[in-house]
C-alpha cells in the first residue's frame, strides 16, 4: 500500500478529528512520510523525561522508521512509574505543531503589533552578540537580564551561569510558589529545603493544597493518594481537604470540608484555639526550636485567645463551631499529623497569612520534627550549587525575609512584581532582557506595565516555540526545540522523598528550524566573550555528560532500574538492591540514556532541627509590621485598615457576594492547562472540561441555589462583569461550589500562542481587580467582585 500522509496519520489514529471546524493534523514534515513509503516500519522505543511541567516525569516514545508517533510513561522512573497526566501524552503535539516558528523573527513594526520579518540564525546571532559586546564594553552589565521559566533543571542553571558570567545579577525565575512556602518562608525566615513524607502522615489536613492537578507533581501523587486510600483501612488514616470548590482533591479525601473563601487561614487559628486550651500540643518542639510562643501579653497564645474563638471562627469561616472543635481534636491527638496549605491559599489576600497560620499548626502539633513528616534534600551529586537567582547586587529581592526591607522578596515571587519595582525606582534599566520557557504577558492582571517595561528596553529577545502573548513585544524571536529535541536534565520538585535525575534526550533531530537554547547560549557566550563554563563546552550535550562524569564518579545512586512500586523502599530494604555494574564512564552514560535518568533511592534524612533557625509563631507585633514593610509594594498604594481582609484582629471587612446577582471571582487551574500552557494542544482542549463536560471553551461553575434564583440553567450563557471588563461564559451548576464563588477555570484566552490557543474564551485574569495580598505584595485572584447577567440567545 502507498502511504500517504493521510492514511499515515489515519494509521495512527490521529486525523478525522475536526473540532470547531479545526482539523487536527500534526505537521509532520513531508519528506518523513515519503520516507515511509519504502520503509521497513520498525517500531523503536527511546527514554526521555516530559519537558511539559516542572514534575520530571520519565516517558518513553514509540517510534516508527524513527517517527515519534506516541508518548506513554517509563516504567522504571520512579516518580511516575509507567504513568503520566494527559499533558504528558500530549506532548507530541506540541513537537508537530503546525504554527511552530520556522526561522528567526525580527520586529518590523512598533513593539506591540505583531509584525515580523524572517532573518538568519547568523544575523539575529550578531545583532544580539553586539548588544552584550556593547554593555560589557561601557561596563553596564548590569543592564542585562533573563526571564527564565522554573524548570529545576541544567539549563536552567546554565542560563543563570550566563547571567552571572556577563557580570549582571538579573536573573528573574518564574513560577508559581510551591506548597506551604510563603508560611514556611515566613515562619523560619528563609526558604528551609524542606520535603514532606505523605507517606508517614495519620492525618493530612490540606487548606487548598491540590496535589491532584497542578504542580509540583500530580502524576506522583495521584498514586500516592491511591496507595494511601487503599492502606486506610489498616492506617487508619484520615485525609481533609478544606476549600470553597470541591477539586480533585476534595473527591479524594476522607471529608471535604466547605468555608468561605479566603477564610481557610481563620479555621487554622480557630483549631489553634481548641489545641491551646485542651493544652495538647508538643511542649518539647516548642520550648527548644520556636520563639514568640510565650512572652506575655504579645504572644502567640493570647493573639489566638483574643481573636479567634470557634464561635468568632465560624461566623467567619462557615464552618460549624463543633466542626472547629472535632477538627482541632483529630489533629491533635493523632500520632503524625501534617497540615498544608496552598492552591488558594497562595493567590488570595490573605496568602501569607493563611500558610504561616497552618504552619503553626504544624509547630504546635510537632509534625516538623516527629515521625519523618518532614525531611532535608539531598543536593544532587553533580558539583553545582544552586543558581544564584536572586538580584542581591541591588538588593532588590533576597531569600530571607529580614523584616527592615520592604524590598525583601523571595526572586520567583518579585519577578511578577518588576514592572512595578522598576516604576517605584527600586530597580535599574535594563538594555537587553532574554526570556525563554515562559510567557509574562499571559498572566499578569494588569498587562500595561509590563507592556510598557517591555516597549522601553532596546532589545528584547524571546526563545519560544510559538509566537506567544509575550512575542509582540519582542524585538527578536529566536525559534527554540521542544524538550522532544534537546539534551537536559530534569530534577524534580523536592517534595519526593529520593533524589532522581531525569535525562532529558532529543528522541528526533531539531524541526522547523529550531535550535536547542542550551546550545544558543553556548554560542552566544563565545561570540560576546562571555567566560560561561569553565570546561568550555563545545555543545549543550557535552556540558550534560561532564555533570554526568561528576555525578558517576561520586559512586552515588543507579540509573532507572526495574518497576518499583510506592512501596519502593521497604521492596528494596527486604529483598536488597539490584545494583547495575558500570566500571567505566561510558557504561554508566550509556545506562542512563538506556533507562532515562538516574535516582538515589536512600530516603532523605529527617531535619535537624538544631541547625535550623527557630520557628517564629505569627503575634500581632509581627503582622503588623509585616503590613508596613510591605505596604511599599502594594503597587504604590499605602495599605489601608480596610483592605485587609479576614483578618480580624486589624477588624477588616470580610470580602463576600454583596448582592443576588454578584459573586467572588475563583479561577482555579486544571490538570490539562495547569499554567495556560495545555491551551496550544489540541488534545488537552478537546478534554478541558472533561468531569463537567465542558470542551474547548471555559466555563463557569456556580452553586444550584444561586443559579435558581437567577433563573439559570446548566448551559446558559452568561455575561461576568468585573470592574476591569466583561466575559461571556457557559454555566455549569454544582453543589460542591460555595454559593459566594463563580469558580472559572485559568489557561484560556491566549490573545496569540498558535491557531488551537489564540482567542479561544476568555482569560480570567483580565477580569481580576489589581488587589493584593498586604502582608506579601503579591496580587490576589481571589478578592473580584463579579455581577452576572443572563444572555439571552
Ligand atoms: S505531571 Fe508534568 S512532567 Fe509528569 S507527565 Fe504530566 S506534564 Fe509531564
Amino acid at each position: 500500500m502507498k502511504i500517504t500522509r493521510r492514511n499515515f496519520l489515519q494509521m495512527l489514529g490521529i486525523t478525522g478529528v475536526a473540532v470547531g471546524g479545526i482539523s487536527r493534523v500534526w505537521a509532520i514534515p513531508d519528506k518523513w512520510i515519503e520516507t515511509l513509503q519504502d520503509g521497513p516500519r520498525i517500531e523503536t522505543w527511546k527514554m526521555s523525561t516530559c519537558g511539559q511541567c516542572p514534575a520530571g516525569c520519565g516517558i518513553r516514545v514509540r517510534l516508527i522508521d524513527g517517527i515519534p508517533v506516541r508518548i506513554l510513561g517509563n516504567p522504571i522512573a520512579p516518580v511516575n512509574s509507567g504513568f503520566t497526566c494527559p499533558m504528558g501524552e500530549a506532548g507530541l503535539e506540541l513537537l508537530y505543531h503546525p504554527d511552530r516558528i520556522r526561522q528567526p523573527l525580527r520586529r518590523k513594526g512598533k513593539k506591540g503589533e505583531s509584525s515580523w520579518e524572517p532573518i538568519s540564525w547568523e544575523e539575529a546571532l550578531g545583532r544580539i552578540s553586539q548588544g552584550l559586546q556593547g554593555l560589557l564594553k561601557k561596563k553596564q552589565a548590569d543592564r542585562f537580564g533573563f526571564f527564565f521559566g522554573d524548570r529545576n533543571t541544567l539549563l536552567t542553571h546554565v542560563a543563570g551561569e550566563f547571567v552571572t558570567r556577563m557580570g549582571s545579577s538579573n536573573f528573574f525565575p518564574w513560577r508559581a510558589p510551591g506548597i506551604n512556602e510563603l508560611g514556611l518562608w515566613q515562619a523560619f525566615g528563609e526558604f528551609p529545603p524542606l520535603a514532606f513524607d505523605l507517606e508517614k502522615t495519620d492525618y493530612l489536613l490540606t487548606f487548598g493544597t491540590n496535589l491532584l492537578e497542578g504542580p509540583p507533581s500530580p502524576v506522583y501523587f495521584n498514586r500516592l493518594y491511591g496507595k494511601l486510600k487503599e492502606s486506610r483501612p489498616r492506617t487508619g488514616l484520615k485525609m481533609v481537604h478544606v476549600d470553597a470548590r470541591m477539586s480533585q482533591a476534595g473527591k479524594n479525601a476522607t471529608e471535604w470540608l466547605q468555608v468561605r473563601p479566603g477564610t481557610k487561614g481563620v479555621l487554622a487559628l480557630g483549631m489553634v484555639y481548641v489545641i491551646l486550651r485542651d493544652k495538647n500540643f508538643d511542649e518539647e518542639f516548642i520550648a527548644r526550636y520556636t520563639q514568640d510562643f510565650r512572652g506575655g501579653k504579645e504572644d502567640f497564645p493570647s493573639m489566638v485567645s483574643r481573636y479567634y474563638h470557634p464561635d468568632e471562627v465560624s461566623a467567619t469561616t462557615g464552618v460549624l463551631p463543633e466542626t472547629v472543635l472535632r477538627l482541632a481534636r483529630e489533629f491533635s491527638s493523632a500520632k503524625a499529623p501534617l497540615a498544608l496549605a496552598g492552591g488558594g491559599a497562595d493567590r488570595s489576600e490573605t496568602a501569607l497569612f493563611s500558610q504561616w497560620a497552618v504552619a503553626s499548626l504544624n509547630a504546635l502539633a510537632g509534625s516538623f520534627s516527629a515521625n519523618g513528616l518532614w525531611r532535608e534534600p539531598v543536593p544532587l551529586p553533580w558539583g553545582l550549587s544552586p543558581v544564584s537567582s536572586v538580584n542581591t547586587r541591588t538588593g532588590v529581592f533576597s531569600m530571607k525575609p529580614r523584616l527592615a526591607r520592604e524590598t525583601d522578596l523571595p526572586a520567583h515571587w518579585a519577578s511578577e512584581e518588576l514592572p512595578h519595582l522598576r516604576s517605584a525606582g527600586k530597580f535599574p534599566d535594563l538594555d537587553v532582557l532574554m526570556i525563554a520557557q515562559v510567557d509574562p504577558l499571559y498572566q499578569p492582571i494588569d498587562q500595561k506595565p509590563w507592556q510598557d517595561w517591555l516597549t522601553r528596553i532596546p532589545q528584547v529577545v524571546q526563545f519560544a516555540t510559538l509566537v506567544n502573548d509575550t512575542s509582540p513585544y519582542a524585538d527578536l524571536v529566536l525559534p527554540t526545540t521542544t524538550y522532544l529535541e534537546q539534551w537536559d536534565a530534569t530534577l524534580p520538585v523536592p517534595n519526593l522523598p529520593f533524589s532522581q535525575l531525569g535525562l532529558q534526550q532529543p528522541v528526533v533531530s531539531p524541526l522547523a528550524g529550531s535550535r536547542p537554547v542550551g546550545d544558543v547560549l553556548l554560542q552566544l557566550a563565545t561570540d560576546a566573550g562571555i567566560p560561561l563554563l569553565p570546561e568550555k563546552p563545545k555543545s549543550f550535550a557535552g556540558y550534560l555528560e561532564t555533570r554526568m562524569k561528576t555525578i558517576f564518579a561520586s559512586g552515588k545512586g543507579t540509573p532507572y532500574f526495574e518497576i518499583v512500586s510506592l512501596d519502593f523502599l521497604d521492596e528494596l530494604r527486604k529483598r536488597g538492591w539490584q545494583v547495575y555494574s558500570y566500571p567505566a564512564f561510558a557504561d554508566f552514560w550509556r545506562l542512563l540514556q538506556e533507562k532515562g535518568g538516574w535516582w538515589d533511592p536512600g530516603e532523605y534524612p529527617e531535619v535537624d532541627w538544631r541547625k535550623r533557625t527557630k520557628f517564629t509563631f505569627p503575634t500581632v507585633a509581627r503582622l503588623d509590621a509585616l503590613l508596613k514593610e510591605r505596604a511599599l509594594l502594594s503597587h504604590g498604594r499605602e495599605a489601608q485598615k480596610g483592605e485587609t481582609p479576614l483578618h480580624p484582629l486589624l477588624e477588616a471587612p470580610i470580602r463576600k457576594a454583596e448582592t443576588q446577582d454578584s459573586f467572588l471571582l475563583a479561577p482555579f487551574t486544571t490538570l490539562m492547562d495547569m499554567t495556560g500552557e495545555g491551551a496550544s494542544q489540541p488534545l488537552l482542549q478537546e478534554i478541558s472540561g472533561l468531569i463537567p463536560r465542558v470542551y474547548w471553551n471555559p466555563w463557569a461553575e456556580m452553586n444550584p441555589e444561586r443559579a435558581r434564583k437567577l433563573s439559570l440553567k446548566d448551559g446558559s450563557l452568561i455575561r461576568v462583569v468585573s470592574g476591569k471588563g466583561s466575559a461571556i461564559l457557559r454555566v455549569k451548576i454544582l453543589p460542591t461550589v460555595s454559593s459566594e464563588i463563580l469558580a472559572v477555570p485559568f489557561g484560556k484566552g491566549h490573545k496569540e500562542s498558535g491557531r488551537y490557543a489564540k482567542n479561544i474564551g476568555p482569560n480570567p485574569v483580565a477580569l481580576i481587580d489589581p488587589l493584593v495580598d498586604p502582608l506579601s505584595g503579591r496580587t490576589s485572584w481571589e478578592s473580584t467582585h463579579v455581577r452576572v447577567e443572563k444572555v439571552n440567545k
